[in-house]
């Protein structure tokens, strides 16, 4: 209603109804910064324990929240009462903005919102969260292809300050706008970037991981002390340590991605002895094993 629009700090981005498609790690943080901000959430997954874990990793971060003081429970149950997990995609259909958060794969991307576009207005917002797939192609998936954008969150996003907006090179510029407006209606900071492979933050990366990769592999120092000094010059994680939290399997598959975008360039070359972690299934933490062992 009216009345609970107002209810949204500022009210310049005309976006209430927020659709997520994909309750998993990313899917799940966008849900609860849309919702913490005042937005009605609907959040779609394929696979219906996803929605349960997302429901009950919401309870445990706010729970914690509590038990700190941070929020105190009438925040907690506004954040959740915002929230609502659905089994079919139909259920987004009354969106203003969908942010689609699922496998980091072109294909089922463009199918995906190609069904979601005959279900949503006219007007509303398509967007990607992907790290790095081309907009340009997603968009031209749609028959509006004016309306797709990325907004690109960074894990875990309800921490993350930083966001990146990615118009395609079909993108209007009032779409930009409003995600412009509705981004820092939801307590973030951006970065408009441009469509390329790893938009700003995923290409200026690719060299902490792979130049580091390579010094190993010439035996110039083992992993803590080369995490070690990356630390001690100010970095908040050393490449191993920030590789083993976000995972082998998404960082190397963003290295093969750039790579193969920018022509094979041999800057952005894959490192063997990641991908022998990914075929080993050594993922990093959320594994219990990477380049360090946790427990
Ligand atoms: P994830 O594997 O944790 O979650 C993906 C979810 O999508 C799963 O729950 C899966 O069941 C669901 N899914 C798959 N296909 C679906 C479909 N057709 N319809 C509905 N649901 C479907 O992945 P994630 O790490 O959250 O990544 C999601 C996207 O965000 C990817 O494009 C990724 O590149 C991007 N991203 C990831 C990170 C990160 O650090 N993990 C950071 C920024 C962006």
């Amino acid at each position: 209603s009216e009345n609970q629009k107002s209810k949204i700090k500022n009210q310049d981005s005309n976006i209430y109804n927020v659709g997520i498609i994909g309750a998993g790690t990313m899917g799940s943080g966008i849900a609860q910064v849309a919702a913490t901000a005042g937005c009605q959430v609907k959040i779609f997954d394929l696979n219906a324990d996803q929605l349960e874990n997302a429901a009950s990793a919401l309870e445990n971060i706010l729970s914690r929240l509590v038990q700190k003081s941070r929020i105190d429970e009438a925040e907690k149950s506004r954040i959740q009462g915002n929230i609502q997990y659905v089994n079919t995609l139909e259920d987004l259909s009354d969106s203003d903005l969908t942010i689609e958060a699922i496998v980091e794969n072109l294909e089922v991307k463009k199918k995906v919102f190609a069904q979601l576009e005959s279900l949503v207005s006219e007007d509303c917002i398509i967007a990607s969260n992907t790290s790095s797939l081309s907009i340009t192609s997603i968009a031209a998936s749609l028959e509006k292809p004016e309306r797709c954008i990325g907004i690109h969150f960074f894990n875990p996003a309800p921490l993350m300050k930083l966001v990146e907006i990615i118009p395609a090179v079909q993108t209007e510029d009032h779409i930009t706008e409003t995600c412009v407006n509705t981004i820092k209606n939801w307590g973030k900071t951006m970065a408009v970037a441009k469509d390329t492979p790893g938009f700003i933050v995923n290409r200026v990366a690719r060299p902490f991981y792979s130049e580091a990769l390579r010094m190993y592999e010439e035996g110039m120092a083992d992993i803590p002390t080369l995490d070690k000094v990356v630390r001690q010059m100010g970095f908040r994680m050393g490449p191993f340590e920030l590789m083993d939290f976000i995972g082998h399997d998404v960082n190397y598959v963003v290295t093969e991605s750039v790579f193969a975008a920018f022509y094979f360039d041999p800057r952005y070359k894959p490192s063997l002895t990641q991908k022998r972690l990914v075929e080993a299934g050594w993922l990093g933490k959320k594994s219990g094993r990477g380049f360090y062992k946790f427990e």
